[in-house]
């Protein structure tokens, strides 16, 4: 997560330090120094400025990608993936038990993070925390279809131990 002092840190968006409204921040820097998205990683952005951002998309998508390689790689286990999200939880050993669901969006820099045990109410209602607005209606979209496909913790095991099965 972003460094963030109350007062001083500003959205690069519109350069207020005023963070009373709900803000998203990527972690890292997944831009090079040179590239004009650089200044907005590891920053807080204003889900109201991000949704008329017209950079937002090739933003999100930088992110999203990057985690899609990652988990291949083996940074947590890829357990499904949509146009606009993907659905990831870890650690990656298989014997491993999880500790974390996450839901990665494709065109808003945010991601839905949950402990592996608390999925269910997670996944009904808790991830609307802190979203507002074209995001949260992202967040809902998207969950609606994760849902359907991990409805509960054994669901996700299932989905789990099959991509398990095939990638060892
Ligand atoms: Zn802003």
């Amino acid at each position: 997560m972003a460094i963030i002092l109350e007062g001083l840190t500003s959205c690069p968006i519109c350069g207020s330090t005023d963070l009373s409204k709900p803000y998203t921040a990527t972690s890292g820097a997944f831009f090079d120094e040179g590239d004009e998205l650089w200044p907005y990683c590891d920053a807080p952005l204003h889900l109201e400025c991000l949704a008329h951002w017209p950079h937002r998309e090739r933003f999100s998508r930088g992110y999203f990608d990057l985690w899609r390689a990652e988990a291949k790689q083996g940074n947590g286990v890829l357990l499904a993936e949509a146009h606009l999200w993907l659905l990831r939880c870890g650690p990656a050993k298989p014997e491993a038990t999880p500790y974390y669901v996450v839901v990665h969006l494709a065109d808003w820099p945010v991601e839905l993070y949950s402990r592996w045990e608390q999925w269910m109410g997670y996944s009904a209602h808790t991830y609307r925390e802190g979203l507002a607005g074209a995001a949260l209606k992202a967040a809902d979209a998207a969950m609606a279809e994760v849902r359907r496909l991990a409805p509960d913790l054994d669901a996700l095991r299932e989905l789990r131990r099959r991509v398990l099965l095939t990638s060892h």
